[in-house]
């Protein structure tokens, strides 16, 4: 019998960075099945347990449906539904009148975790405003790696794991749960049973250990001080490539006399690993040639963030793995438009001193507000007031650093527009609360502007409830209203087109190849040296003085000294199940992880009267949150791991979703920030743990 089932090719989305080839198979305008392509070309048939369930959300019968205005006090949850063009018009008059009274730069745009291609069309909404403060929680998440790897050798290198390496240091990524952008666990996993060296750097036995040569388990917020081991090793024993060492870097001599004080006896002290595997690892990195760093963000999770990006960047290039196959590579984009052009910077010639970060003395290219900063121009107008909020993909009551301070900050704002699948914690907090059409509704193109050298194709395959509208959409037809309509399109779908003009496709015969890929070279720099003042990869920054930055990796302390009332280290980490605060309402995922749970090495919960499945306080000096105890020994007996992102849709709008309850983000502050990036501490915290 002929099925009447429609199999449709994209790219999964919004579940993970990931970018899975998929296969969907629609019916009726309903999704019915979702399985892995073996045909692409990241994921070769891979396909998690959270892009199975990924149709459930469009779906879900909590799904927002039409627009909705505050009628009640703010976060009472007391709705009017009103129509989309109220909803546009009551929108741009509150943000019209904040930018006469205060200014465009009045008005922040926020975004968390994109799907595609509107999380630039919001920069471009902001830019064409007028505001220079777009607000993202990129000081936790990739701008470290991307903006310090510009400093320090041009590009932002990203691990190359589409050509067999010796070995594979998997520094922080936990890849198997949460998928890098573009890296996803299969392509890792493939090498590895080809027979690629692991070595797991982690303060947790993650799933890959058991695949590992080695598993380095280092002390929580200690990565700056293991890779500045690393180098003083490499050094020490000359193992370094002295070809690329002599011809490509700058201030090596300073850099190697630099490096000598972070002997393995010193630098074990710090992160508690042996001074023997910090010298075995060592020696392991300098000879597997090529060897890759595959780096997750928990390295992007501490003040000292610039540090280790800095220091693990000076170890690929010392050891000769920078921009080479299999190494850490400098991956080109295929041919299309320009982020600068799409995002329309040139309206915006002064954003980079206009920005609120930009008084906080942030490092030059990072073009986004620190969440720390955005909420400081709130509450103390300092450097200027913040006033009105747009914000989409995003839930900053859970995921932005000390959470009690969002929500008074939020509670402060004149005016909030929130666009969202889901009613959230933070989308109880707006004025206005706008449906969204999401992946597998739209039209979009995924990977643009995330450096990883391709975009891939993620056509609409069934039609949206009919007031569930693309936030490509909704920020075309706002655009209009609060900014001169010249900018915006009369259909929003142009966007994808304009996108890809430069190749000379259109969006239809871009959805037939599937993706685009920039071309594969490597060595780069050696036609036209690398892109920094020197033309040299910087171990020693020629720029330190000029933007007051520490010219070499330096080790500047822990997140947080030993305190004998706060006797263990807290990290956290995301679950395989969820992404960030997002899907606690998909039953399927549910099903598989319904609590929060916090792992507690068993003789620690027993120090503490703690048993398997008991409920515990966790205290840190911000704040506190509870959480359900796990008892392991894939943990140190000194640190605990919480999970991040809990909420509890089904406890109601009237508790805002019992936000507080099991929330990482109580225990963690904005009192001490990077200086780079604005980044706060999330990870090796001081901590006590209690039963409740
Ligand atoms: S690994 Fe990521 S991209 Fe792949 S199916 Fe899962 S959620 Fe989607």
């Amino acid at each position: 019998m002929k099925s009447d089932i429609n199999w449709v090719k994209t790219h999964c989305a919004r579940m993970d960075h990931g970018g899975c080839s998929i296969i969907v198979g629609v019916k009726d305008n309903k999704i019915v099945k979702v399985k892995g392509d073996p045909d692409g070309f990241l994921n070769k048939g891979y396909i998690c347990t959270k892009g199975l369930a990924s149709p459930d959300r469009l779906t879900h019968p909590d799904r927002l449906k039409y627009p909705l205005k505050r009628v009640g006090d703010r976060g009472e949850g007391k709705w009017q539904r009103i129509s989309w063009k109220e909803a546009l018009e009551y929108t741009a008059v509150n943000l019209n009148k904040i930018k006469e009274k205060y200014g465009p730069k009045g008005v922040a745009f926020g975004v968390g975790m994109p799907k595609g291609l509107e999380h630039f069309v919001l920069i471009r909404l902001a830019n064409i405003f007028g505001s220079p403060n777009v607000v993202a929680s990129q000081d936790v998440c990739h701008a470290p790696r991307e903006v310090t790897g510009i400093h320090t050798c041009g590009f932002y290198p990203v691990a190359d794991l589409h050509y067999k390496s010796k070995l594979i240091l998997l520094w922080a990524s936990n890849i198997t749960s949460t998928n890098e952008e573009g890296e996803i666990s299969s392509m890792l996993l493939e090498q590895v049973e080809d027979g690629t060296e692991l070595v797991v750097i982690d303060p947790r036995k993650i799933d890959l250990v058991k695949k590992a040569k080695k598993w380095i388990q280092l002390r929580p917020g200690t990565d700056h001080a293991l890779a500045l081991g690393l180098l003083n090793v490499i050094i020490e024993e000359s193992l370094y490539d002295k070809e690329f060492v002599e011809k490509w870097t700058y201030g090596f001599e300073d850099f190697a006399s630099h490096v000598r004080q972070f002997s393995p006896e010193k630098i074990s002290e710090i992160t508690w690993v042996p001074p023997d595997i910090i010298r075995e690892t060592a020696r392991l990195y300098a000879t597997s040639k090529p060897a890759v760093i595959q780096w997750g963000n928990p390295i992007e999770h501490n003040i000292h963030t610039f540090d280790a990006v800095r220091a693990l960047i000076c170890l690929m290039a010392i050891c000769g793995n920078l921009d080479i196959p299999g190494g850490n590579v400098n991956a080109k984009e295929p041919n299309i438009l320009g982020l600068g052009p799409f995002v329309r910077s040139d309206l915006i010639p002064n954003k980079r001193k206009e920005m609120v970060s930009a008084y906080h003395g942030v490092i030059p290219r990072l073009m986004t507000v620190a969440p720390s900063f955005f909420k400081k121009a709130i509450l103390d107008g300092d450097p200027y007031p913040i006033k009105g909020f747009y914000a989409m993909c995003a839930n900053p009551m859970m995921s932005y650093a000390g959470s009690p301070q969002t929500y008074e900050a939020f509670m402060k704002l004149d005016f909030i527009a929130v666009a969202d699948l889901f009613m959230t914690p933070t989308a109880a907090m707006a004025d206005i609360v706008l449906p969204v059409a999401s992946q597998f509704e739209i039209d979009d193109i995924g990977h643009y502007g995330l450096g990883h050298g391709f975009i891939l194709a993620r056509p609409k395959i069934v039609d949206p409830p009919e007031e569930c509208w693309p936030d490509i959409k909704i920020m075309n037809e706002l655009g209009k209203l609060i900014s001169p309509e010249e900018y915006w399109h009369e259909d929003y779908n142009r966007f994808l087109e304009d996108v890809l003009e430069p190749e000379g496709i259109t969006y239809s015969q871009f959805v037939e190849k599937g993706y685009l890929k920039g071309p594969q070279k490597s060595k780069l720099y050696e036609e036209k040296g690398f892109r920094t003042p020197t033309g040299k990869v910087e171990l020693r920054l020629s720029t330190a003085e000029k933007f007051n930055l520490s010219p070499m990796p330096s080790f500047k302390g822990i997140p947080e000294d030993d305190d004998l009332e706060y006797p263990l280290i807290l990290t956290s980490s995301k679950s395989r199940y969820y992404l960030h605060s997002s899907y606690r309402w998909i039953k399927k995922l549910r099903d598989k992880r319904p609590d929060p749970k916090v792992e507690i090495h068993p003789e620690t919960a027993a120090k503490f009267g703690i048993k398997e499945g008991d409920e515990v306080i966790v205290e840190t000096r911000y704040g506190s949150m509870s959480q359900i105890a796990h008892l392991t020994d894939s943990i140190d007996r000194r640190v605990i791991n919480a999970s991040h992102g809990w909420w509890f849709p089904e406890k109601g709008v009237d508790s805002l979703y019992d936000w507080q309850r099991a929330n990482f983000n109580m225990l963690t502050s904005t009192e001490k920030l990077g200086k780079e990036f604005g980044t706060p501490n999330l990870k090796g915290l001081v901590c006590k743990i209690m039963k409740k």
